[in-house]
C-alpha cells in the first residue's frame, strides 16, 4: 500500500478501536457554567457577539430563502455525509490511492502527537524556519503552532481574523470568524501595537486595516517556502482536495509555496467529485450568508510547473474513531464547520466561544469536543444549551444536536460513577444515576408511583409552614437547594389525579383549583 504510515498498518487504524487523543480540549480551562458567568459580565463581549451574529443570521436567512430545494439539497448533503462514515475505512484508502497517483504523499497519524511530529519533520526536512497557514480549525485542535515554534519553527497565520487573533495573543472564539469578540477600535489597538512595519496612526475604518493586514501578509507569501492549511473537503474517487475561504490568503498558502502540507480530519472525506456540488451550495450559504465563496481551491496531488512541488496529505484520528463507535454519537462526524449553529444559539450568542474551553465552540463544540477529547474533559459542554433545536434547524446536513446532547448527558451520568476501591472493576453510579434509577424503578408500576404521588403530599409541609407562596415551594433544603436556588418547585397538590379520578369528580370551568 502507498503512503507513509510509520510502525502501523492501515487495518489498524480503520477498524475503529478507541483511538488516543490530543489537544483539542484547552487545559487549565473553566468548567462551562463558571466561565459563561464571567462571559455574561462582559457587556463589551455581548454587544459585539450580538452584532456580528445577528448580521449573519440575517444573511444566511435571505439567501437559504432563494433555494425552493433548500430542504431537499440538506437531504443530500445528510446523505452523503452518512455513506461517507459509514464507509470511512474504504474511501479514506481511496483517497490515498488518488492522492499517491497524482504525486502526493499520505501520512496517518492517530493523534496530536504524532501529526505534529509528522509536520514537524516536513518542515524541517524543507530547511525552512517559517510557515504561512490558511485558517485551519484542525491545527488549532492538536496544537500545532506551538509544536512548530518548540521546533523553531514560526506558523504565520495569514487569514485576516486568524491574525488578529495570532498578534492579540489570544484564542479564536468562533469557527469561521475567530475574532467575532473584537470590534474594529480593539483591532486597531493590536495591529498598532503588534503588527511590525504599522502605522502608529492607522485609523480603525475596515479599509484602513484590510490594507495594514495586507501589506504584512504579501511579504510572508512572497517569501514562504511551505504553506500549511486544512481541508474543507477531500473527494476520494479523485483524490482533489478542496479549501474554500473568502480572502483569497488561502488561493496565496495554497499555491505559492514549494512544500504544501494539507492536516484534515479523516471525516472530510466525500466519496465523488459530483458531492461536491452540493456541499457547494450548502456551505457558503449556510457559514457566511453567501451565494458562493469568493475563493474555492482545489487541486490534486501536484501538477510540474503549476503550484508547490511537493504536497503531503496527513489525515488525522484524534477521537474520531472513538466517535465513529458511537453509534449514536458519530453523526457529530458530519459536521462541515459551517458555524450556521453558533450563529442561531442564544447560549453562544450571550457567552462567546471562549467559555466553552474547548477548540470547538458552540452547539456542535459541545457535542464534538467531549467525543474527540474525553467526556470527562469537557463534562459541563452537554449541558451547554437551552435544547431549543435552532441549531438542528440551521444544520445544513441536518445533525441533531439536541439528540446527540441528550445523549452525551446521559453517557456523562454513567461515566460521573466512580469505581470502588474495594472492587476496581465495578462501576458504582452517581448521585444523578441512581436517582433516574429509583425514577424508572418507580414508574415502571402503577401501583409504586401512586405510593410515590401521595407519598409527595409530604412535600405540603412548607405550605402549612407559611414557607410557600402562590403555591410554589421558595427554598428547599440541600441537596433540593440546587434546584430552589434559580426556580420555584411547584406545591405537589392536595389530591393526585387518581383520587380525583376515583372519585368521579368533573371538573367545572371555573372550577380548576378543585382538581388536583
Ligand atoms: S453542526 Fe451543522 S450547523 Fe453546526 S457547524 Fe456543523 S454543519 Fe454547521
Amino acid at each position: 500500500m502507498p503512503g507513509n504510515r510509520g510502525e502501523r498498518p492501515a487495518p489498524a487504524f480503520l477498524g475503529m478501536p478507541v483511538a488516543p487523543r490530543g489537544v483539542g480540549h484547552l487545559r487549565g480551562a473553566e468548567p462551562f457554567p463558571a466561565a459563561a458567568r464571567k462571559a455574561l459580565a462582559n457587556t463589551q463581549l455581548r454587544r459585539n457577539l450580538a452584532k456580528a451574529t445577528s448580521t449573519i443570521r440575517a444573511k444566511r436567512a435571505a439567501v437559504v430563502a432563494e433555494l425552493p430545494d433548500w430542504e431537499d439539497l440538506r437531504a443530500a448533503g445528510q446523505a452523503i455525509k452518512a455513506e461517507a462514515i459509514a464507509h470511512l475505512g474504504r474511501y479514506l484508502e481511496q483517497l490515498e490511492e488518488q492522492v499517491t497517483a497524482h504525486g502526493g504523499t499520505v501520512h496517518w497519524a492517530r493523534d496530536a502527537i504524532e501529526a505534529n511530529r509528522v509536520i514537524v519533520d516536513l518542515v524541517r526536512g524543507t530547511g525552512a524556519t517559517e510557515a504561512v497557514k490558511v485558517k485551519s480549525i484542525v491545527t488549532d485542535e492538536i496544537g500545532l503552532n506551538d509544536a512548530l515554534a518548540a521546533a523553531g519553527i514560526t506558523a504565520r497565520e495569514t487569514d485576516l481574523a486568524e491574525l488578529i487573533v495570532q498578534l492579540g495573543h489570544d484564542r479564536p472564539s468562533h469557527i469561521l470568524v475567530p475574532a467575532i469578540h473584537r470590534n474594529r477600535a480593539e483591532i486597531r489597538d493590536i495591529f498598532r501595537r503588534e503588527m511590525a512595519g504599522a502605522d502608529p496612526g492607522l485609523s480603525d475604518t475596515p479599509a484602513a486595516l484590510t490594507a495594514a493586514a495586507r501589506a504584512y501578509l504579501r511579504r510572508r507569501f512572497l517569501s514562504a517556502r511551505v504553506g500549511i492549511s486544512g481541508a474543507n473537503f477531500a473527494v476520494a474517487e479523485t483524490g482533489t482536495l478542496c479549501v474554500v475561504e473568502s480572502e483569497g490568503n488561502g488561493r496565496m498558502c495554497l499555491t505559492l509555496p514549494d512544500t504544501l502540507i494539507t492536516v484534515m480530519g479523516i471525516e472530510k472525506v466525500i466519496p465523488r467529485w459530483a458531492d461536491l456540488g452540493v456541499f457547494m451550495q450548502l456551505l457558503p450559504r449556510s457559514s457566511t450568508g453567501e451565494r458562493m465563496n469568493p475563493y474555492t481551491t482545489m487541486w490534486t496531488g501536484v501538477a510540474p510547473g503549476d503550484g508547490p512541488r511537493e504536497f503531503h496529505l496527513v489525515l488525522l484520528d484524534n477521537g474520531r474513531t472513538a466517535a465513529l463507535a458511537d453509534p449514536a454519537g458519530r453523526q457529530a462526524l458530519h459536521c462541515i464547520r459551517c458555524s450556521a449553529c453558533l450563529n442561531v444559539c442564544p447560549v453562544y450568542e450571550r457567552t462567546g466561544g471562549h467559555a466553552y474551553g474547548s477548540v470547538y465552540p458552540g452547539p456542535i463544540g459541545a457535542v464534538l469536543s467531549p467525543q474527540l477529547t474525553g467526556i470527562e474533559d469537557n463534562a459541563s459542554l452537554p449541558y451547554a444549551s437551552s435544547l431549543c433545536g435552532a441549531c438542528y434547524d440551521a444544520c445544513p446536513v441536518k445533525i441533531d444536536i439536541p439528540s446527540l446532547l441528550v445523549h452525551l448527558r446521559a453517557r456523562h451520568v454513567e461515566a460521573a460513577g466512580r469505581r470502588s476501591a474495594a472492587a476496581p472493576t465495578r462501576w458504582v453510579p452517581g448521585a444523578e444515576a441512581i436517582t433516574m434509577a429509583a425514577a424508572a424503578w418507580v414508574m415502571g408500576s402503577p401501583a409504586r408511583l401512586a405510593a410515590a404521588q401521595r407519598a409527595s403530599r409530604a412535600a405540603r409541609v412548607p405550605a402549612r409552614l407559611g414557607r410557600a407562596r402562590h403555591d410554589r415551594i421558595r427554598r428547599l433544603p440541600p441537596p433540593l437547594s440546587a434546584w430552589t436556588a434559580a426556580r420555584d418547585a411547584p406545591l405537589p397538590p392536595a389530591m393526585t389525579f387518581r383520587e380525583w379520578w376515583q372519585r368521579g369528580h368533573v371538573v367545572q370551568p371555573g372550577a380548576e383549583r378543585e382538581s388536583p
